[in-house]
């Protein structure tokens, strides 16, 4: 069970407070297209702000080489002084922690929020310098890791920062996701089910293998399941396989009888005669996938034998679409999961990437219990992988109240 101390183990009054968020939004010409990461820090900035700490965010965006003005942070500042509805300093500052960065810092009274500028404007960032570390904290009595999506990576911003303050804690954001995709995970109200998903079986192999050692129930859907459909002996036509994990997923199904996990795999398939949006496609069961066609979706069957598995679990996680859900015609599988998801009376997860985007855009986001905010480190977490940008953290004092799902803040993801 992962116990760091949080930001409700602090006394932070008066303290000037290095929170590293995620704010690695999508922008198209200066403006964010989607606030959401910047919503889901809400709740650990009001709460220090709140508390009279002086918080000084940070972030990265994106993969400058150098200062590059079209990702500075200058509009996550805006977003944030309108979502707070609160003033929230810029520090423009190509040094990242230079002149006005300091300056900055030096004119803040209790309750400020300052943001620098991408910390990836400092070649040093993503090496994990320790000059750079250093200078971060040299302008922060506490440290707070609230940047889940970094997690996986071990930055200045991120792990470097840590040894040189005297204090450290995870945020409220940090602390869901560790309790969703790490402790309950691991500790699971059950019946637990998984289900894996998306284009690729070689990105997903560790997961597999870390989850069939805790989950009563494995559903395999998306582009990966055809490699396993391959594995069962049927022709897939043109759908994705990768051959050289055929033996892999024979294994999977066999790890997964030894254990006395039930290992779902379609039994249909939506198959389409082109990549298409509007292909002329059809529902054929696994053993008629024609030679020339390629599966894009699971079909009408499976579906139901999925949402019937969901249905009665305790606990849902969820990594990967069950088919191309970005084409309307194969987007049907994918619905059902969600669906089925959305009315199971269950702890529902989502794990980041592009099943969170499937589930948002398909209206079921507000259904889930939690949707991670991390992508690569979602994945990383589900894997078994300790996190450096977790690891870094002090422990808790490991007598912390239950985690508090919901604080109010509108963020769509409490
Ligand atoms: P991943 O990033 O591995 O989770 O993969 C997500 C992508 O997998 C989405 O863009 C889906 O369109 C794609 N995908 C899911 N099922 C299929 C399929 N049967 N054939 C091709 N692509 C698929």
């Amino acid at each position: 069970m992962l116990n760091k101390k949080n930001i409700d183990d602090l006394q932070v009054q008066g303290k000037r407070v290095l929170v590293r968020c995620d704010f690695n939004v999508p922008m198209e010409n200066g403006v964010i297209t989607d606030d959401v990461r910047i919503r889901s820090a809400l709740p650990t900035i009001m709460s220090l702000a709140g508390k009279g700490a002086r918080v000084i965010l940070c972030s990265h965006m994106g993969k400058p080489k150098g200062v590059d003005p079209a990702l500075s942070l200058k509009p996550v500042a805006e977003r944030l002084s309108q979502l707070l509805q609160a003033n929230v300093t810029f520090a423009p500052d190509d040094e990242v922690v230079g002149v006005n960065a300091r300056s900055a810092v030096a004119d803040m009274t209790n309750g400020d929020i300052v943001l620098l500028e991408n910390t990836r404007f400092r070649a040093e960032e993503t090496k994990n310098g320790e000059a750079f570390s250093k200078e971060l904290a040299s302008i922060a009595d506490i440290f707070v890791m609230d940047a889940f999506g970094t997690a996986h990576r071990a930055h200045c911003s991120t792990v470097g920062v840590c040894e040189f303050v005297s204090e450290t804690a995870v945020g409220y954001l940090m602390e869901k996701e560790i309790d969703f995709l790490g402790n309950t995970v691991n500790n699971p109200e059950r019946p637990f089910v998984a289900i894996l998903g998306g284009a690729k079986v070689s990105d997903k192999i560790a997961v597999i293998d870390n989850l069939l050692d805790k989950v009563d129930t494995l559903i395999i859907g998306g582009g990966m399941a055809y490699t396993f459909i391959a594995a069962q002996g049927h022709g897939v036509g043109k759908s994705l396989l990768e051959v050289d994990k055929i033996d892999y997923a024979k294994e999977m199904m066999e790890k997964a009888e030894q254990k006395g996990v039930a290992l779902l795999l379609p039994v249909d398939t939506v198959v389409s005669e082109k990549f298409d949006r509007d292909a002329d496609h059809k529902t054929v069961t696994n053993d008629q996938i024609p030679s020339d066609w390629m599966g894009l979706d699971i079909g009408e069957k499976t579906s139901q034998i999925f949402a019937e598995a969901i249905k009665d679990a305790k606990t849902v996680i969820w990594n990967g679409p069950m088919g191309v859900f970005e084409f309307e015609n194969f987007a049907n599988g994918t619905i059902a999961v969600a669906k089925a998801m959305a009315d199971a009376d269950a702890t529902t997860i989502i794990g980041g990437g592009d099943s969170a985007a499937a589930v948002n855009i398909l209206g079921f986001g507000n259904k889930m219990t939690h949707i991670s905010t991390g992508g690569g480190a979602s994945l990383e977490f589900l894997e078994g992988k300790e996190l450096p940008g977790i690891l870094a953290i002090d422990e808790g004092s490991g007598d912390r109240p239950a985690l508090q799902k919901h604080r109010g803040c509108g963020c769509g993801s409490c």
